[in-house]
Formats: C-alpha cells, sequence, structure tokens
C-alpha cells in the first residue's frame, strides 16, 4: 500500500503513522519527494487492507501497490535511486564502467589490469574468486585468495571491488573483501543467498537469470530489499533464446522497460550478453545509450591464456578506444563516463 501524505504534515504525524504500523506488525519506508510523501508500507495484505487511513490525521489517500514487486517498484518511489559506493555513484548522471577479468587469475596480472582500466577511466575493478563454471573440472577460481589480490588492487589503484558470492557459506568473507557483492545469472532465483544478502549492509549487483522474466528478476530483487538492503543495482546480462550466434541474446529492450517498472538503478554486462570479444563494444554504446547505469566489461591482456571468457574480453586496447567511444555516446544522451 502507498499512503500519500498531505502537503501540510508534520513530522508528529508521520511518526504517528509509523507507530501505527509498527504496532500492527507493519514495515513503513517512508520517501521523501519534492512535491509530496508517500510511506510505502509493506507486510501482511489483510493487516493493511484493514487500517482506517481516512482516520488517521497527516493521510491524503491509501493506494494499492499492484504490483507484485513493492519496494522495487516505481509506484513505491518514484525518484532513481542512486547507491554511493566509496563515493563513486551509480544510478547519478555519470555511468561508471566496472571492469576487469572474468576471473582473478595471479596476483601482479590482476594489479595490472586494475593501474590499466583505472588510467582508460574505468571506475570499479572486478573479477570472480568463486566462479560459476558448467563444468567441475573448469577452473572454480581462487578463493579468499583471489579476495585478497582484489583487496591489493583497490589499495593500489582506490578501485572498489565488484566480486560474485555463490553460497552463503563464502558471506563473511566477501563482506571482508568486497565493495559490490555480485549475484550471478545462475544463482538470480537462489532465494536463500537473496535473503542472506539482503541482510548485510553492502551494494549488490543481481544479474538476471538465463531464462528469467523481468517481473522474475525485480521479484528476486524484492527479495533482498525485503530484508533492509535496498542497495541493489539489476544487470542486464542478456538471456537464453534460441539464437546460437552469439551466447546470450543481450536484451536491451530490457533498460527502458527496467526503468519504467523499478527506481533501482540497471547496469549492462555486454560481455557475457554477446560472449565474443568483437561484439562487446557495439552492444556496449547501444546499452549507454539506451539508457543503462553502467557497464560490466571483461579485460584481460592475454584474452588466448585466459582461464575463463578470453573469447570475450577485450584487450586493453580495444577496452581505451571503447571508452573513448563511449564518452561520446554518452555525451549525446547527456551522460557522463
Ligand atoms: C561473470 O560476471 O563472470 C559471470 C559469471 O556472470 P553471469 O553470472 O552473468 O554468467
Ligand atoms: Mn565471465
Amino acid at each position: 500500500m502507498i499512503i500519500v501524505l498531505k502537503p501540510e504534515v508534520t513530522k508528529a504525524e508521520i511518526d504517528h503513522i509509523m507507530d501505527r504500523l509498527k504496532e500492527r506488525g507493519l514495515t513503513g519506508h517512508v520517501s521523501q519527494g519534492v512535491e509530496r510523501s508517500i510511506i510505502g508500507v509493506i507486510g501482511d495484505e489483510r493487516v493493511i487492507e484493514a487500517l482506517p487511513f481516512a482516520a488517521i490525521p497527516g493521510i491524503e489517500k491509501a493506494m494499492p501497490i499492484l504490483k507484485p514487486y513493492k519496494l522495487a517498484s516505481r509506484d513505491f518511489k518514484k525518484e532513481n535511486t542512486v547507491i554511493d559506493v566509496n563515493g563513486v555513484k551509480i544510478g547519478d548522471r555519470k555511468v561508471p564502467i566496472i571492469a576487469g577479468p572474468c576471473s582473478v587469475e595471479k596476483k601482479d596480472l590482476l594489479l595490472e589490469i586494475a593501474k590499466e582500466i583505472k588510467a582508460c577511466g574505468a571506475s570499479f575493478i572486478r573479477g570472480g574468486a568463486f566462479k560459476p563454471r558448467t563444468s567441475p573440472y573448469a577452473f572454480q577460481g581462487l578463493g579468499e585468495e583471489g579476495l585478497k589480490y582484489l583487496a591489493e588492487a583497490r589499495e593500489a589503484t582506490g578501485l572498489p571491488v565488484v566480486t560474485e558470492l555463490m553460497d552463503s557459506r563464502d558471506l563473511d568473507l566477501i563482506v571482508k573483501y568486497a565493495d559490490v557483492i555480485q549475484i550471478g545469472a545462475r544463482n538470480m532465483q537462489n532465494f536463500r543467498l537473496l535473503l542472506d544478502v539482503g541482510k548485510v549492509d553492502k551494494p549488490v549487483i543481481l544479474k538476471r537469470g538465463l531464462s528469467a522474466t523481468i517481473k522474475e528478476f525485480l521479484m528476486s530483487a524484492e527479495y533482498i530489499m525485503s530484508q533492509g538492503n535496498h542497495k541493489v543495482i539489476l544487470c542486464e546480462r542478456g538471456i537464453r533464446t534460441y539464437e546460437t550466434a552469439t551466447r546470450n541474446t543481450l536484451d536491451l529492450s530490457a533498460i527502458p522497460v527496467l526503468k519504467q517498472l523499478t527506481h533501482l538503478p540497471v547496469v549492462v554486462d555486454p560481455s557475457h550478453g554477446v560472449g565474443k570479444w568483437d561484439l562487446v563494444a557495439p552492444m556496449a554504446k547501444a546499452a549507454v545509450a539506451a539508457g543503462a547505469d553502467g557497464l560490466l566489461i571483461e579485460v584481460h591482456p592475454l584474452p588466448e591464456e585466459a582461464l575463463s571468457d578470453g573469447e570475450q574480453s577485450l584487450k586493453y586496447k580495444v577496452f581505451r578506444q571503447l571508452m573513448g567511444d563511449l564518452r561520446r555516446v554518452a555525451a549525446a544522451v547527456d551522460r557522463e563516463i
């Protein structure tokens, strides 16, 4: 339910409404708008419907949120959510670029990549220490050792770290080393994992599942938010279709669709979206043109020797060229890289 407050509502009236909600086991989230403030009410629908809204001072009207996702919905919060990670904003006018290897491999290599992408203008270093591989015999990541290398790369460059959490058993470790927790496509509907990251105070990049609809994607964001962590960044990374020319089908229409339905930032991962290095740049540019709030791009100096996803990784020179092109695309849509 959305409670629309009267323009002249007082702080005492808002406190009173919040108390009333609390005593019925409901949670209220106040959202201060430019013209009007609202309270989004979450909890047992039957209890909410029984509330005598018209009798409570300060309330103008109450409207049900018809979408199954509530906290994530644009109805709940009109203004775009901007997430601040160590001073780097996601969801603002500036479009941060998250770059780095698919997997963290060697320390020196990671440090070199971090320095290189920073020099090109990237805002985050990414790299997996726990890798969701299709084959159990493929490289599974360096675990904590890899997280330590990421922390050293942050130390050396100042770039905040994005890395994937695959299992709640590693949550404390990831929280200790990472600035943003990535939930991979394969875990988008691992509901227990979502609930667990919902309880920590760290931004989460939630990747769209391989066959997830937009509604399912937003319901997964809702799982995280329902536990109190509202710092969710959605990531379109391509979906499974009948097409085999690309690794996945990058659904760029998801950007404007999500922008209508939710206030959460939307970033795009063209690397996994297409799976081929020479197709990454055009889709990265298209994503920024379509309104993406950030990009996730895999970079590796020796793609042939990469332990995972070499075929979709950009060499430094290609990445540098792309960053220049992205600046011009961003300017054309009144954004900045
Ligand atoms: C990755 O970012 O390296 C990754 C494994 O992504 P996804 O979960 O989208 O496949
Ligand atoms: Mn990868």
